[in-house]
């Protein structure tokens, strides 16, 4: 497979004045490859949306970098950058939030490719929305109207459509079914994964609900307080999760097939979740980890590759140290 974005060892703080840091991102590295979807889950504030804007520019980096199609994103010249910008486009959760109230549909869609100048006649352009509003399920007849006026699932297949228009290649999906109700999510995820087909694109899936994440992700990361702790195959997250925390989300979701069902070992997690601004010293999950050890407080676990493609960040993992794999497992 062809890499399509690298992400390597990115760090984001926050200076929140008075001398406070939050740590929103530390030195997570993962990659996506061309034409799949990489999904990233976890808790609100891990993170997960910190580094799809990182990606998308919106926000410096502090530390590590991004490199897309082969180029450092940090390093590009104002044309190119001009120019990746037409490439990574986004969809977010809220897509009422993100539409312009006193813009017609038309209008909504048609903004991006103003901006790129990317349409030689009024023709041209309305051709293109229509084009746009068909493929995402709607009719042309919509491009007049006004976003209020319609439901919510529809209301984001307007912000795919305007997220469509400048012919990108990536997206990141910023938590794009969260507010929907669960008949429309089905719909979108759908949609999405028809237009992947149909365009070639790649995704970047942000979400907090695993369930939903698995739907439509190849592989997956999961993130905690700013640290990816587990990264592998969607399939094999499901059957073989690795870290504390990835099985404590999965504890959450029933399990349609019974011989796993059996075989899972149900985990939760105790307390709160801590702040980032004042992240617990070695593991940021040991405060919360039925399996936490003395190590574990001092030493930050390392990212490492127990499997092909199979990463996890715990000390549980580490040949180094003697544990009991079993031992503080919550069983319910
Ligand atoms: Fe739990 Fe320690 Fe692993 Fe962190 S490193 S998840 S505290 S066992
Ligand atoms: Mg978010």
């Amino acid at each position: 497979a062809e890499k399509l974005l690298e992400v390597k060892n990115l760090t984001k703080l926050f200076h929140l004045g008075k001398g406070q840091i939050l740590k929103a991102v530390n030195d997570v590295s993962f990659h996506i490859n061309k034409g799949e979807t990489f999904g990233l889950v976890g808790e609100s504030g891990c993170g997960k949306s910190t580094i799809g804007r990182t990606i998308m520019g919106l926000y410096e980096k502090t530390a590590g970098d991004v490199v897309y199609d082969g180029k450092n994103i940090h390093e590009l010249s104002d044309a190119e950058q001009f120019a990746f910008h037409r490439r990574i486009q986004m969809i977010f959760q809220d897509p009422y939030a993100s539409l312009n109230p006193r813009s017609t549909v038309s209008e909504v869609i048609a903004e991006p490719m103003e901006v790129h100048k990317l349409y030689k006649s009024k023709k041209e352009k309305v051709d293109v929305i229509h084009r746009l509003l068909e493929e995402v399920g709607l009719n042309r007849d919509h491009a007049t109207r006004y976003p209020h006026e319609f439901s919510g699932g529809q209301r984001q297949r307007i912000g795919i459509a305007r997220a469509l228009a400048l012919n990108p290649d990536f997206i990141i999906a910023d938590e794009p079914i969260s507010a929907l109700d669960v008949s429309v999510q089905a719909q979108v995820v759908n949609l999405l994964k028809k237009l992947q087909v149909e365009k070639g694109l790649t995704y970047l899936f942000i979400a907090h609900d695993l369930s939903m994440v698995k739907q439509i992700s190849d592989r997956i990361g999961v993130m905690y307080l700013g640290n990816l702790v587990e990264l592998t195959d969607s399939d094999n997250l499901y059957e073989n999760p690795l870290h504390p925390y990835t099985k404590a989300l999965l504890s959450a979701i029933p399990i349609p097939d019974p011989d796993i069902e059996q075989t899972r070992e149900r985990i939760m997690v105790k307390g709160e979740l801590p702040s980032p601004i004042d992240p617990p010293s070695g593991c940021v999950f040991r405060t919360r980890c039925p399996f936490a050890m003395d190590i574990c407080a001092t030493k930050k676990p390392e990212w490492k590759e127990v499997e092909k493609g199979h990463h996890v960040s715990c000390h549980l993992y580490n040949d180094k140290v003697p544990v009991n794999r079993n031992k503080g497992v919550v069983i319910n």
